[in-house]
């Protein structure tokens, strides 16, 4: 039996009354999650947040596969709707659910509600996120509504530590979708996601040699002098103008203030627009020469996240969302980010992405970290509305 298709303004309509009714239940569900931590690098709280999404997506509808990757926590892979027939494209939905917060943080940023801001760790990015998806399911069902494409997820464990366990997972579902829709939180202002810079995480290591400091110091070879000489040349590999920026943000080394460093870290960090940029990035760092005719280098690491570039096919995925915002009454924007995401690997496949699509709020990774609890509804009508991608012809 198949449905009667209802008329896209209805239809939008429907959605946003039957979870405004929700809205309670959702901000409910946004809580739970929280209260759960579920810092990347703790498997345990991990998979006790996994067991509760999973049911919670079980009892929307979805079938929940858990995948393990080596010994990673659970990738929960799910299914909703008709299955795909042999050839035909997926709606990919994308969320992780872990957070970069450590276990015991809800001491400190304790879950309350003030006004219609809902405080808490991880619920900007992404657990109310994962609710929109989990409650877009729920309205699709309980509208009777069946989407036209077969819907597939994942929400994965490791989004905040560059993806490890996951990334294949991604890219593997990825290959078999139309678009990728992205539930991390939106810009600040509210516009979503189309472009997302390339993320790159460098390793040098100097070596050089200790001597006493007031005996011989010439003997020496100071690792500290030749990271400064470095440090320089690295930050003259910048070139804002193309969005490209780089940053030492940790060193380490040395022994005691009477001995020559013999040796030197530091971390680099290093964010493009375009995948020319990165080439020349790492080409660049992987060139850097000593000045210390003694001193020696190493270089390790690389890009783990390419470039999200906004293509032709991923502006009209916005210009779908926007007009099936106005039939929500909301006037979307788009923008883009420095920040990475799981929609750089599916972006770089070259599937149009779509990211941004979870509440609104502030202060991801900040102490201030909260959620919009209003606009709970309205952004899962959004993504109900994209899952089921209804035929705009007759719209307006
Ligand atoms: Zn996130």
């Amino acid at each position: 039996m198949s449905p009667i298709p209802i008329e896209p303004n209805l239809l939008a309509t429907r959605l946003v009354e039957w979870l405004e009714a929700n809205r309670q239940n959702m901000v409910e569900a946004a809580v739970e999650l929280a209260r759960h931590e579920s810092p990347s690098s703790d498997r345990v709280a991990l998979e006790n947040l996994a067991t509760l999404v999973r049911q919670r997506f079980q009892d929307a509808g979805a079938t929940v596969e858990s995948l393990t990757v080596g010994n990673s926590a659970p990738n929960l892979k799910l299914r909703f709707g008709t299955p795909a027939v042999p050839g035909q494209r997926s709606v990919l939905v994308l969320g992780h659910y872990d957070t970069v917060w450590p276990l015991g943080t809800l001491e400190t940023m304790p879950i309350r509600l003030e006004g219609s801001r809902l405080f808490g760790p991880g619920l900007y990015d992404m657990k109310a996120g994962l609710i929109i998806f989990e409650f877009a399911l729920r309205a699709i069902t309980a509208l009777g509504q069946t989407p036209a494409q077969p819907v597939h997820g994942l929400i994965t464990c490791d989004e905040e530590i560059g993806s490890p366990s996951s990334r294949e997972l991604i890219e593997t579902e990825a290959r078999n979708a139309c678009y990728a829709l992205v539930l991390e939180a939106p810009l600040a202002d509210g516009r979503l996601k189309t472009t997302r810079k390339g993320v790159g995480a460098y390793v040098l290591e100097i070596q050089g040699r200790a001597a006493h400091a007031g005996v011989e110091p010439e003997k020496g070879v100071n690792a500290f002098l030749e990271l400064a000489h470095q440090i320089l040349a690295i930050y003259a590999l910048a070139c804002p103008e193309q969005g490209t920026t780089v940053n030492i943000g940790l060193i380490e080394g040395g022994l005691a203030s009477n001995i020559i460093p013999p040796h030197a870290t530091a971390k680099i960090d290093v964010r493009v627009s375009t995948a020319e940029e990165a080439d020349r990035i790492d080409a660049a760092l992987r060139a850097l020469s000593p000045v210390l005719p003694e001193a020696k280098l190493t270089v390790s690491g690389g890009l783990n996240r390419p470039p999200m570039v906004r293509t032709n096919a991923a502006g009209q995925l916005f210009e779908r969302a926007r007009t099936l915002g106005h039939l929500l009454g909301v006037s979307l924007g788009e923008g883009g980010t420095g920040g990475g995401s799981d929609g750089n690997f599916t972006a770089a496949l070259g599937i149009p992405t779509l990211d941004g699509l979870g509440c609104a709020g502030a202060g991801a990774h900040a102490t201030h970290e909260q959620i919009l609890v209003d606009s709970l509804p309205v952004h899962a009508a959004l993504l109900a509305l994209l899952i089921l991608n209804p035929d705009l012809e007759h719209a307006r």
